[in-house]
């Protein structure tokens, strides 16, 4: 194991970040502009701090105790793993060998790098669905969505347990045709464990403002419990298991 990335930071103990507690790294490097982006202090590659993937495995075995006490496990997260895809599954393949679960938290566009055999190192695949329309897609983020959409339909042919994770935004992704199109998407994915439906509101801009960048959202406001439990409510009449993070 000598490959090496870069990452931004670690952090034990997150909930929402796949089952029980999680250990979180999260990786440098980011392909996508999403409008409402938390961490755009990770979209440079080098902003992060260079390691080595055995002895980041080393350091995150340190919380081996209490990983397995909360059935809890390591998630990699950024940015955009898949950036540093090798180094990425290096860091995935330690923790799996020292029998942690493992999930890979992606915004899915380049998952046509790893192999099927490299997905059997992630136990868990926490696929980002930005949006389903293509134009909508492309506005939030400044890229296309088709590569995203190839890579759930094949961990859905592989059968690889995927959670998607959606955001809503007023006025940007909350489009009845991106909503329905997102419904009738996901319901043919039969992987999927669950659907989680976040809100946006407004606490990213603070790192936008830090960086001397231009949040694009400034004037949008946060989604109200009454839309996303609209969205909620269209995603179950779908069939699809939904739960409001
Ligand atoms: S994919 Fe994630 S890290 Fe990259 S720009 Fe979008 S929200 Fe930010």
């Amino acid at each position: 194991m000598t490959e090496t990335g870069y990452i931004h930071s670690y952090t034990t103990a997150s909930a929402h970040d796949g089952p029980g507690l999680r250990t979180v790294v999260w990786t440098t490097g980011c392909h996508f502009r999403c409008q409402y982006c938390h961490n755009p202090d990770t979209w440079h590659l080098t902003a992060g701090r260079k390691v080595c993937a055995a002895t980041l495995v080393e350091e995150l075995a340190c919380y081996a105790p209490f990983i397995h006490a909360t059935g809890g496990g390591v998630t990699i997260s950024g940015g955009e793993p898949l950036v540093q895809a090798p180094f990425t599954l290096s860091v995935l393949r330690g923790c799996k060998a020292r029998g942690f679960h493992t999930a890979l938290d992606t915004n899915g566009f380049l998952g046509d790098c790893l192999t099927d055999e490299d997905l059997t190192a992630i136990d868990l695949v926490i696929l980002d669905l930005k949006s389903y329309l293509p134009e909508t897609h492309r506005l939030v983020t400044g890229k296309e969505v088709a590569p995203v959409l190839r890579f759930a339909r094949r961990l859905a042919a592989l059968g690889r347990p995927t959670w998607v994770r959606f955001v809503l935004v007023p006025g940007l992704t909350n489009g009845q045709a991106n909503l329905e199109g997102l419904a009738t998407f996901m319901v043919e994915l039969d992987n999927l464990e669950r659907v989680e439906v976040l809100p946006f509101h407004q606490l990213g801009r603070t790192k936008w403002d830090q960086l001397g960048l231009s949040y694009p959202l400034t004037c949008t406001p946060p989604a109200s419990p009454e839309a996303v439990a609209r969205v909620v409510a269209l995603f179950r009449a779908h069939g699809l298991r939904v739960v409001e993070a």
